[in-house]
This record gives C-alpha cells, sequence and structure tokens, in this order.
C-alpha cells in the first residue's frame, strides 16, 4: 500500500500542500483532480521524493521514502538510496521526456541497463516485449521524432513500466496530446489498472476517471477537499468547491 501521511511543502512563503493524507491499497487506482496550482504535481513529486516534505512522510509498502528514522526525527537518505526507491515507482509525465537519440526500444531498455544490470542484447529483448504491450511492438527501431505524440507516450509508459514497479504516478499523461491521440493512451492506462497495478492518476478526463478509479480525491488550495468513490465526488459531489470545479471542466 501507499501511504501518504500529513505531508506539508512550501516554496519560500507558499505552502502548496497543507497536509494531505491518503492512502492507496495495492491494486488501487485513485485519480487526482483540481485546479491549475492547486499542488497535484507537488503531490507526485513529494510521493517519488523529488520534492522533500517539510513535514510528514510518504511509505511504500511500509517503507519510508527518501528519509529515515534515526532517533525521533527524520533524516534524508543518501542519494543513491533514494534513487534505488524511486526505481520501484514509475513516473509519467505530461511531456513525454524520451532520449531523443535512442530508438523507441533503447528508451525502453534503459533503466534495465541501468538498474538491473541486464547486458543490452537481453535487456533490448524484454523492451520489446514491453512495448508490445502498449501496441508498439513493431515501432523498436523508431526514434521520438519519428512517432506521434500519443505513440511517444505510450513508449515512455512501457519505460515506465520497466522495473516492474510497485506503484506508477501519471502527471496529466493526455494533457500535451493532440485530441485524437488521447484514446490510445487512455486505454493504455486503463489495461494496466486493470491488470492489478497501484497508481495514482492526475487527470482532467473526468470521463477516464469514473471509469478506472477506484477513488477521486479532488484536490484544492494544497488540501484534500473530497474523497471517494467516482460515484460519490464526481457524480453526487458534496463540497461546494468540488461542485463548482466540476461545473467548470465538464
Ligand atoms: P497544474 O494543473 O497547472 O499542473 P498543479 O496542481 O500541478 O497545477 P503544482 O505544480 O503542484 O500545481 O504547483 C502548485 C503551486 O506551487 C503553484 O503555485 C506553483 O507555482 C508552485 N510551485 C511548484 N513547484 C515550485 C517550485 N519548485 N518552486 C516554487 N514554486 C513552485
Ligand atoms: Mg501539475
Amino acid at each position: 500500500a501507499l501511504e501518504i501521511r500529513n505531508v506539508h511543502k512550501s516554496f519560500g512563503p507558499r505552502e502548496v500542500l497543507k497536509g494531505v493524507d491518503l492512502t492507496i491499497g495495492s491494486g488501487g487506482v485513485v485519480a487526482v483532480l483540481g485546479p491549475s496550482g492547486s499542488g497535484k504535481s507537488t503531490l507526485l513529486r513529494a510521493i517519488n521524493h523529488l520534492e522533500r516534505p517539510d513535514l510528514g512522510y510518504v511509505a511504500l509498502h511500509g517503507e519510508l521514502i527518501g528519509v529515515e528514522v534515526r532517533g525521533e526525527r527524520l533524516h534524508e537518505l543518501p542519494p543513491r538510496a533514494v534513487r534505488r526507491q524511486r526505481t520501484r515507482i514509475g513516473f509519467v509525465a505530461q511531456s513525454f521526456n524520451l532520449f531523443a537519440n535512442l530508438t523507441a526500444r533503447d528508451n525502453v531498455a534503459e533503466p534495465l541497463v541501468a538498474h538491473r544490470r541486464l547486458d543490452r542484447a537481453a535487456a533490448r529483448e524484454r523492451a520489446v516485449e514491453l512495448l508490445a504491450k502498449v501496441g508498439l511492438g513493431d515501432r523498436g527501431d523508431a526514434y521520438p521524432r519519428h512517432l506521434s505524440g500519443g505513440q511517444q507516450q505510450r513508449v515512455a509508459i512501457a519505460r515506465a513500466l520497466a522495473l516492474e514497479p510497485d506503484l506508477v504516478l501519471f502527471d496529466e499523461p493526455t494533457s500535451a496530446l493532440d485530441p485524437e491521440l488521447v484514446g490510445e493512451v487512455l486505454s493504455v492506462i486503463r489495461q494496466l489498472a486493470d491488470s492489478g497495478a497501484t497508481m495514482v492518476i492526475v487527470t482532467h478526463e473526468i470521463g477516464f476517471a469514473r471509469e478506472v478509479a477506484d477513488d477521486v480525491v479532488f484536490i484544492d488550495g494544497g488540501v484534500i477537499v473530497e474523497q471517494g468513490p467516482p460515484s460519490q465526488v464526481l457524480d453526487n459531489p458534496r463540497q461546494t468547491r468540488t461542485r463548482e470545479f466540476l461545473a467548470r471542466v465538464l
């Protein structure tokens, strides 16, 4: 399970996360919605310790992320240890972030070579299997510039899955895509959800959230305003702020 406990984060005087608590069981899928600037990306970055919480902590399967307890305080883990922990957490960003000078296959193989010490041939073989899962088994030789945005994002998803992470984070994975390419990426994410992956998905795709999420979290001003199954949060929101947000985006 993923446990987020009382996470606070400020940038200078601005408190962006004001005590976020969230638990996701293994295989759980949580969709995070909220206005621009509400702290959604900061929350995802805090989960894999790209942002260090000022207060509170994140734990995955009981293991603290980025910190350890010494005495009564949390101390930052050394960078190597944090990097190792991050290999358990896949991350898919809005922009595809592929290596432009590597083929699709080598983009996916790269984490296997770097972190699993597979030889390049074995890593490439595994990469092609992963690409096949996202419908790109025959495009391994292509460089990112020769792929559509939707295809690039599917390569990025295959790469995020290469190390068989315990948790996959998506930060608006379709918001940089042309509308006609959104469906192919959502369908890959939906398959992943059906396969039992534990995921947090920041998205503005309300219909998709309704369909794949076990729980929807509405965040505004750095706090979770409302949280529950899609039938509640999306169809019968209790909070005025949630209702107003949904009225704007639907
Ligand atoms: P969007 O929907 O636009 O992606 P968001 O909910 O993901 O918004 P965040 O990116 O988490 O919002 O940002 C929340 C606030 O924190 C914003 O006001 C942003 O300017 C600020 N912020 C985020 N990262 C930093 C940083 N590294 N330094 C200073 N301010 C930051
Ligand atoms: Mg964001």
